[in-house]
């Protein structure tokens, strides 16, 4: 099976739109809000295009990948005004690019660690939040 057909990055399918919902389309990737907020404002950024890593992309994606990063990340610190973003791309099980956008609040949860993938105490919103938060991003990009 090809990557276009089991990879939810690629499809946008069910599995994606139960993780995170989708804020805008950037050059190179697209910016997700992540659904569980434990950290407000968490955001996931796509790469478009099924690569495994940043090794993978040619100087031109690799720039405009990272504009498109701290696109995103400057938008997120107008909304939430976090001391602090974390970035995290892992992707030890599914190989294509996306970073973890999460805003960290001093004294709030696990600041001065690294940030939690799937917290315990998930914090889901009612949709009406969600759309709320999505606009706001959306606004400030
Ligand atoms: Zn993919």
């Amino acid at each position: 099976m090809s990557y276009e057909s089991t990879c939810f990055h690629c499809t946008k399918d069910q599995r994606l739109q139960d993780l995170m919902i989708e804020i805008a389309e950037l050059p190179q990737s697209t910016l997700y809000l992540f659904k569980e907020q434990t950290y407000r404002g968490r955001c996931l950024l796509s790469f478009k295009g099924h690569k495994g890593g940043l090794t993978e992309l040619e100087p031109k994606e690799f720039t405009q990948y990272m504009q498109d990063l701290a696109q995103a990340a400057k938008a997120v610190q107008k909304v939430f005004n976090p001391q602090k973003i974390n970035y995290g791309a892992y992707s030890d099980t599914l190989a294509h690019l996306h970073f973890h956008i999460v805003p960290k609040y001093e004294n709030g949860y696990s600041w001065g660690s690294t940030f939690e993938m799937m917290p315990e105490n998930k914090m889901w919103l009612s949709e009406t939040q969600y759309s709320q938060l999505v606009e706001s991003i959306r606004a400030n990009l």
